[in-house]
């Protein structure tokens, strides 16, 4: 759609607003933005779709939260819920000031390494990822189609989490698998919570008072989910999560690095299927499997009343982490900061202190007292003149895929209202 003057009896509107969709398998999470200051018109979720009792809440940015329980049976009908919702605020998708919707897409594979629009191509390329994340793809493409059928004029962009790590040099993206193996199936380390790691390390720079392209960063984003990245001057070098997310760091339910052949083992001597392992690796693993909570708080306050297997779980999930934070420093060579981010890495004082504990040789410690203040804002947590900054910077996924999509689209939406 092209810029230009409105016609008679109409004002000229320019589409601000980005509707960011995060589609689940049984739910779907949303955020309104208005592009113009970044700003929050209203957020919400719908779980437990296809349910009897479906949970719907909404919280308008101006007005009251709204929660309510009733059935919602798919994916469609939870969209015209948000719909609704929307509406009712004067916020609705047929809107003139809607300029696009974001889609968070888990996979992008070896050919999407930007926020695309979606066409009927690009969803059937999409499609053929499915293999590549099978618990997610589904998902994002039913989000995708019922957007579209909502509003089939706007433009729906696939924001993928694989994107941010296509920079990645094929020293670091390739296994030491045969090639033409390797090759047929797709099989190389693609990387995930791409929309993080891009929005962190990007913020982790103005904190330095910085350009992107002048620092070298480690991002830990340390959620339910966990992954390191590389990034030297805002590209991505390398990351821990590979073909899928299940490679790198101790997560809450995943293992993380295993030797391959963990799972030979498995199938040959413990008689398990393919899809047990996967099941295992995957749900009941990481925290979970080694002490039965994948919550950071409730193991911390376990360890605190001397519980041994959460002190333990603690010890292996740390131990990982610092080996990742020495590995990319050697990939890096100069690291100008280590910024922690998501739900542990924003809130645990005690994982960042022990994940740098004994690095300071390497220029990288925490200040005490720094790191104890809680905040939601960048912050640095490293003592004053570190030769290497260590920072918390809580991550905002929604606001990087809303500003990724904008910036595809945004500048033409200017319509006739
Ligand atoms: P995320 O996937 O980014 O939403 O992170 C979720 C995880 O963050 C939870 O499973 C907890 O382990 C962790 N978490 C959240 N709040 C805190 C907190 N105050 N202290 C320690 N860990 C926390």
């Amino acid at each position: 759609m092209t810029a230009h003057a409105p016609s008679e009896g109409t004002q000229a509107v320019t589409a601000t607003r980005v509707l960011v969709l995060n589609s689940g398998s049984s739910s779907v999470k949303y955020q309104l933005l208005d592009m113009r200051d970044s700003s929050r018109l209203a957020t919400g979720l719908v779980e437990r779709i296809g349910e009897r009792a479906s949970r719907l809440v909404h919280t308008p940015a101006h007005g009251e939260r709204r929660e309510r329980t009733e059935q919602v049976a798919d994916h469609a009908a939870a969209l015209k819920a948000v719909a609704e919702e929307l509406r009712q605020d004067g916020l609705g998708i047929e809107s003139p000031e809607l300029a696009a919707f974001g889609h968070r897409v888990v996979h992008g594979g070896p050919k999407f390494t930007e926020p695309t629009v979606v066409d009927d191509d690009v969803l059937a390329e999409i499609e053929r990822l499915v293999p590549l994340a099978p618990l997610h793809s589904p998902a994002n493409i039913t989000g995708i189609r019922t957007a579209r059928a909502l509003r089939p004029d706007l433009p729906q962009v696939a924001v993928f989490d694989t994107a941010f790590h296509a920079t990645m040099p094929e020293s670091a993206y390739r296994y030491a698998v045969d090639v033409r193996t390797a090759d047929a199936y797709d099989v190389r380390r693609y990387g995930f919570h791409g929309t993080s790691h891009a929005y962190v390390s990007r913020r982790a720079a103005e904190l330095l008072g910085k350009d992107p392209s002048e620092v070298n960063v480690i991002v830990l984003h340390l959620g339910n989910g966990a992954s390191a990245s590389a990034v030297a001057g805002g590209r991505c070098v390398d990351t821990s999560m590979g073909l899928t997310p299940l490679e790198g760091l101790v997560m809450g339910t995943r293992s993380g690095d295993i030797d391959p052949a963990v799972i030979f083992h498995l199938a040959r001597v413990g008689g398990m299927s393919v899809d047990e392992i996967d099941e295992l690796l995957n749900k009941r693993s990481g925290l979970t499997g080694l002490c039965g909570d994948n919550d950071m708080r409730e193991i911390r306050r376990r360890i605190d009343a001397g519980d041994a297997a959460a002190r333990l779980a603690f010890d292996i999930y740390i131990h990982r982490l610092k080996k990742y934070i020495g590995a990319y420093t050697a990939v890096l060579g100069r690291v100008d900061a280590v910024v922690f981010t998501a739900g542990v890495g924003e809130n645990a004082a005690e994982v960042r202190e022990a994940a740098v504990a004994g690095l300071d040789t390497l220029g990288i410690a925490v200040d005490a007292g720094r790191n104890t203040v809680r905040s939601d804002v960048p912050r640095l947590v490293s003592p004053d003149g570190s030769r290497v900054a260590v920072a918390v910077v809580p991550t905002d996924e929604e606001l990087e895929i809303a500003r990724q999509t904008f910036a595809l689209v945004g500048e033409d939406r200017t319509v006739d209202a």
